[in-house]
Order: C-alpha cells, then sequence, then structure tokens
C-alpha cells in the first residue's frame, strides 16, 4: 500500500521510481539478478523431516525425531542463529535403515546381558558351593577324627579279646564287660559308616554345583565364541550418512538416544555444507565419536569455525539484496516500504 502522508511522498515517488527500474530489469534480464539465492543452513534453515525407522531399532519415529530436535538446538545454541526446521513436509528426512550394524548392536547387548546374568548366577551359587564345602570340611575332619577314635578302641578290644582266647576264656565279669564294649563298638560303627555316607552327599553336592557352575560357564563362553565368529572384534564402524545434497540422512546404528542425538548432530554438520572432518576429537564433526560430551554435546571453536568457512557471515551488498528480495518475495507479498528499506540502506 502506498502511503499517503504528504511528508513521505518524494520518498515515496523515489522508491517507486527504483522497484519499477528493478523489475524492469530483472523481467528483461533475469541471469542478471541469479545471484547466490538463500544458501539453505546459511540465510535460511534447512528443513527435515523423519522418514521410515525400522522397528528393530530401539527408538521409534518419535524417540528419532525427540533426538533430531535436540541435535538441531546442539547447532543453534553454538551458532546463534535457526539452521534447522522440522518439517513433516521435507523431503529431507531422517531414516533409521537396519543392517548388520545394528543387528550387531542388539546382539552384542543381548550378549552383554547374558554374561552379567551369568556373573550374577554364578556368583551366587559359587556362594552356596563355598558354604557346603566349608562344612563338608568341618564334618570330614570331625569324622577323621571319630573314626581314629574308633579304630583304636576296636584295636584295643580286639588285642584283649585275643588275650583272653589264648588264656582259654574270660571269667563272666570281664566277658560281660567286653560283651558292652563290644555293643557300644558296633554302635560307633554303624554311627561313622552313616557320617561317611552324608560326607559322599555332601560332596555330591558341592560337586554338582562347580559342574552346574562350569556347564553355564561352558554355554556363556559359547556364546561369546560365536559372537566373535560372526562380526569379528570390536571395530569402529559408520553409524549416520548424510546423502547430499539435502536427499537423506541414513542412520545404520545406534544404541540409545544419547548416541543417536551424537550422530545426528554430525551429520547435520555435513548437510550444512561441512564436507571435512574436524581435528579436535571433542568435536561434533570429528571424524570418530568418543571424545565428545555425548549426554550433552555442544560444539567446539573448529565446529564454528567449519561452520563459518561454509557459510561465511557477510553481509550481502545492495545490489544482492535487491536481486535477493526480488528473486525469493512473491509478488503478493511485496512490501514497498520494506524494498524501500533495502533500497535506501
Ligand atoms: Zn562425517
Amino acid at each position: 500500500m502506498l502511503p499517503t502522508s504528504y511528508s513521505r511522498k518524494p520518498i515515496v515517488s523515489l522508491m517507486t521510481a527504483g522497484l519499477i527500474a528493478a523489475m524492469a530489469v530483472s523481467v528483461a534480464a533475469p541471469a542478471l539478478f541469479r545471484l547466490p539465492a538463500g544458501i539453505p543452513g546459511c540465510d535460511m534453515p534447512i528443513r527435515y523431516g523423519v522418514g521410515e525407522i525400522d522397528q528393530r531399532f530401539p527408538l521409534d519415529r518419535k524417540g528419532v525425531l525427540a533426538a533430531s530436535l535436540e541435535a538441531e538446538s546442539v547447532w543453534e545454541r553454538g551458532l546463534g542463529k535457526d539452521v534447522f526446521l522440522y518439517d513433516p513436509q521435507s523431503p529431507f528426512r531422517i531414516t533409521a535403515i537396519f543392517d548388520e550394524r545394528q543387528k550387531m548392536t542388539t546382539e552384542a547387548r543381548m550378549l552383554e546381558e547374558t554374561v552379567a546374568s551369568y556373573e550374577a548366577e554364578s556368583a551366587e551359587i559359587e556362594k552356596k558351593r563355598a558354604d557346603l564345602l566349608a562344612r563338608y570340611e568341618r564334618d570330614k575332619k570331625r569324622f577323621e577324627a571319630d573314626a581314629e577314635k574308633y579304630e583304636e578302641a576296636l584295636a584295643e578290644y580286639n588285642a584283649e579279646v585275643a588275650k583272653w582266647n589264648e588264656a582259654g576264656g574270660a571269667p563272666a565279669d570281664i566277658y560281660e564287660k567286653l560283651e558292652d564294649t563290644k555293643k557300644e563298638l558296633e554302635e560307633e560303627g554303624r554311627r561313622l559308616t552313616e557320617a561317611s555316607e552324608e560326607l559322599q552327599a555332601l560332596a555330591g553336592r558341592v560337586n554338582a554345583l562347580a559342574k552346574a557352575m562350569n556347564t553355564k560357564a561352558g554355554a556363556v563362553n559359547e556364546n561369546i565364541a560365536k559372537f566373535k565368529e560372526r562380526y569379528g572384534d570390536p571395530r569402529p564402524f559408520v553409524q549416520g550418512l548424510y546423502v547430499p545434497p539435502l536427499a537423506s540422512i541414513e542412520i545404520f546404528q545406534f544404541e540409545g538416544k544419547d548416541d543417536l542425538r551424537l550422530v545426528i548432530a554430525h551429520e547435520f554438520g555435513h548437510a550444512l555444507g561441512i564436507e571435512e572432518h574436524v581435528g579436535n576429537d571433542r568435536s561434533l564433526m570429528y571424524y570418530l565419536m568418543g571424545g565428545q560430551d555425548i549426554a550433552a554435546p555442544s560444539l567446539t571453536e573448529e565446529d564454528v569455525a567449519a561452520y563459518e568457512a561454509v557459510c561465511p557471515d557477510k553481509t550481502p551488498s545492495k545490489r544482492e539484496a535487491i536481486a535477493r528480495y526480488l528473486v525469493l518475495t512473491a509478488r503478493k507479498d511485496m512490501d514497498l516500504m520494506e524494498f524501500l528499506g533495502i533500497l535506501l540502506r
């Protein structure tokens, strides 16, 4: 709308002339005005959506979106500007593709659980075994002492009997005493036999527990061996991939929200146009995960410098500003006062 106040009139006429002139040029020679259109991530936020997330991943679409929004804010806090915008309609999408990499992560997690439960269980069995073993040792010592006494008493009795037999028989009172001793010895012999059987049973229980532990250890070792056979020794692998230009971010592997946020933040950096990795291992754009603060990631100086190298924070020239306004603003949205501001800058 044209301002009508008298005082503004001279400015209005000047601006109108400028606008008409600029439009005339852009119609006559549009190529002249194909100045750098807004660079996504530099001059306007990159719009992204979340695509298919295979259900075998530990997070669903909602979880991946939450991690993405957090990855977005890591960049935006660090740069102090809006560089990403979640837009469900955007063709640039984050997807999670399930393959050997995530399968390995899942199986490694399961193996860790198996080993942990084996350790808990075997600690319990080992305690039980140690208790039984202590009882066995104690009972065995007592048994051996009793048995030794019994052998001595038996030998003494046998010697006494032999002596009286040699003498052609014992007097009645001695005979009776020897008969009593014989009965006592027989009883002690029975008791010792029972004790010995109990000891055998106890030893059997101790051995059974040891065997159970060995069987479990064998099963766990077999699981570990199978895992190693299938996946080899642990090695770094690509967790995510940015497919240019703003086509997609593909996620291959993550353990949970924390490492996913870091993976997405790294791939976001590539989406911003950072092609080279940086040298500081605390940087998002370092080539490996590990040195960064995984729970609370932030940009390092190197990350910011890498971004600035892609998006120099330059003020567009007046010519660029005019061209950009004309190219990027729909005719119906054009505002004369706004255009005047650019023109008279
Ligand atoms: Zn990378």
